[in-house]
């Protein structure tokens, strides 16, 4: 999935799968994905 950073606008592609990732640019941690306890859908 594409992710934008907020703070410098940076733009890359990442596969995480963890719910934040840092940006490579800046360190900025950007949430790339809902918290979602539950298993709904
Ligand atoms: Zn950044």
């Amino acid at each position: 999935m594409n992710v934008k950073c907020k703070k410098c606008k940076y733009e890359w592609d990442t596969n995480s799968k963890m719910i934040m990732v840092s940006c490579p640019s800046c360190g900025y941690k950007i949430t790339i994905r809902e918290i979602n306890g539950g298993n709904k859908k």
